[in-house]
């Protein structure tokens, strides 16, 4: 901890500043609220949003096709709806502010800033045309502003490289038809992108076997409820070591995920359109290309060793595919003026407190959910995150170790705002831009359909505009 900051003082309420409004920094919100300190000495909370639009991955990562997730939103309403509670969207951390602005009006600083960018893959034919980030697609579908409006879908056979859920959803919207995706939000242009996808056969890779993989049991299944999509899985690609035997023992999602993709394998092949394959052991060796552009996937086949890992056999398959789709995992950005570890993709940290190169806690300085302990984990994950994050704040604010703002009403925030020059959007411009979506979508018996553009999204949140 380092020394002697100037304690804050307990007359007024504690004033934090939140940075990034997905499920994490809502649900750090939601914590204060809930804590005693919300009663005395109060506090009051500000989330910054880069976005026009807040809850981050709910609206910007979860699938379309996954109503009752998207749904989550609905109970993040009630933190947002609290008085003490205030949303400044459209504002980027590190573009239209910096630490040292949130130093002048607030205790505290906590950055939920998750995670939205590709893991690398280093292979061989990465860059070629046709090579895609999973994250990129899915920015794309769930029709995020900053990515272009149309996506290259003329590929017959796709292949999706990972065994997690992303991999599922990406090869789920792959594999569905248009018309099976538009009772969901999806925007105009996405509908018009996936009616004239040309796929008919998605592979999906994973390295080990059926018991390392990722999968959540409820989103496997999932995959076989389409009335357009025939999940394949070879038998031979169901193996298990000694280690996977003590996995599945140990693990009931690991033995349910098992207990289906075994079944999938010693079922007869029906006829729906199109195939969703599910390999195992066939570890991405080399992208292959024409012409700059992808042409087919090399792998090497593996075995397990008997620990739950992989060995190769030195046995190559190529298979015929024309796009491929890296969903081996999302990765957080580095933040400006903060220590970053590269590797993990996290701020380094103890329990939510900010740690500086020298192992000692940035003072008033916090962070939760994936930028706090990598991109890994349901939503639900990021409420333990929060509560841990926060218990070490107050814990610090009752040891007088917060460094008190020296400016500090809300109305001098709006005020540096302005002065600035910076648009933002607030929490009932949300309610305004929800309910233009919702028109949107009425005429069609939709729930809503997603505004894309930031311009409109800003146009939509302002008073009398929708
Ligand atoms: C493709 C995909 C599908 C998923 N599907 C599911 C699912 O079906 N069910 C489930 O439970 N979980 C799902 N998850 C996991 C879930 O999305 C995460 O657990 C959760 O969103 C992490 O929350 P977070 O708040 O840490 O990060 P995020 O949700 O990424 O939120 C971070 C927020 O910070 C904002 N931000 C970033 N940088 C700045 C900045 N500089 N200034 C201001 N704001 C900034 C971002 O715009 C964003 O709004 C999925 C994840 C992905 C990637």
């Amino acid at each position: 901890m380092t020394a002697a900051p100037e304690a804050t003082s307990t007359s007024r309420p504690i004033r934090v500043a939140i940075v990034g409004a997905g499920p994490a920094g809502i649900y750090a919100a939601d914590a204060l609220m809930k804590s005693e300190h919300a009663k005395t000495p109060g506090v009051s909370i500000d989330l910054y949003e880069r976005m026009p639009a807040p809850f981050g991955l709910i609206r910007y990562g979860v699938a379309p096709d996954h109503p009752r997730i998207k749904g989550i939103i609905q109970a993040l309403h009630k933190v947002l709806d609290k008085p003490q509670v205030r949303l400044l969207g459209n504002l980027d951390y590190g573009t239209d502010f910096t630490l040292e602005d949130l130093r002048r009006f607030y205790d505290a600083v906590i950055f939920s800033t998750g995670a939205n960018a590709d893991r690398a893959l280093n292979i061989p034919g990465v860059e070629l045309e046709g090579s895609y980030g999973a994250a990129d697609f899915v920015s794309w579908y769930d029709g995020h502003p900053d990515v272009p409006r149309t996506w290259p879908l003329e590929a017959e056979k796709v292949a999706v490289l990972g065994v997690g859920n992303v991999a599922l959803d990406v090869a789920r919207v792959l594999a569905k038809t248009g018309d099976e995706l538009l009772p969901t939000e999806i925007p105009a242009n996405v509908y018009e992108g996936l009616l004239a996808n040309k796929a008919t056969e998605v592979h999906v890779f994973g390295r080990r076997g059926p018991a390392q993989a990722k999968f959540t049991p409820l989103e496997l299944r999932e995959l076989d409820h389409s009335p357009n999509i025939e999940v394949i899985v070879a038998p031979e690609d169901i193996d298990y070591d000694e280690a996977s035997e003590v996995a599945r023992r140990e693990s009931k999602q690991v033995d349910m995920v098992s207990n289906t993709l075994q079944d999938w394998a010693i079922r007869d092949v029906g006829n729906r359109p199109h195939k969703l394959f599910l390999h195992f052991f066939e570890s991405p060796h080399e992208i292959l290309g024409e012409d700059g552009k992808v042409v087919g996937l090399r792998t090497e086949r593996t075995e397990l060793d008997g620990t739950g890992n992989v060995r190769g056999t030195g046995e190559f398959n190529d298979w015929e595919v024309q796009a491929i789709y890296r969903a081996v995992g999302y990765l957080s950005e580095n933040i400006a003026q903060l220590p970053f570890d590269e590797q993990a993709g996290t701020v380094p940290n103890e329990a939510g407190r900010v740690l500086d190169d020298d192992g000692t806690h940035l003072t008033s300085t916090y962070v939760t959910g994936w930028i706090k302990r990598g991109p890994v984990g349901l939503i639900g994950h990021t409420k333990g995150d929060a509560n841990e994050t926060i218990a070490c704040l107050l814990a610090d604010y009752d040891a007088g170790a917060l460094t008190a703002a020296a400016e500090g009403t809300s109305d001098e925030v709006i005020a540096f705002l302005e002065e600035r020059g910076l648009p933002y959007t607030t929490w009932e411009g949300w309610y305004r831009l929800d309910a233009h979506e919702r028109s949107l979508g009425e005429p069609q018996g939709r729930e809503r359909v997603k505004v894309v553009e930031r311009d409109d999204m800003f146009r939509a949140s302002e008073p009398d505009k929708a």
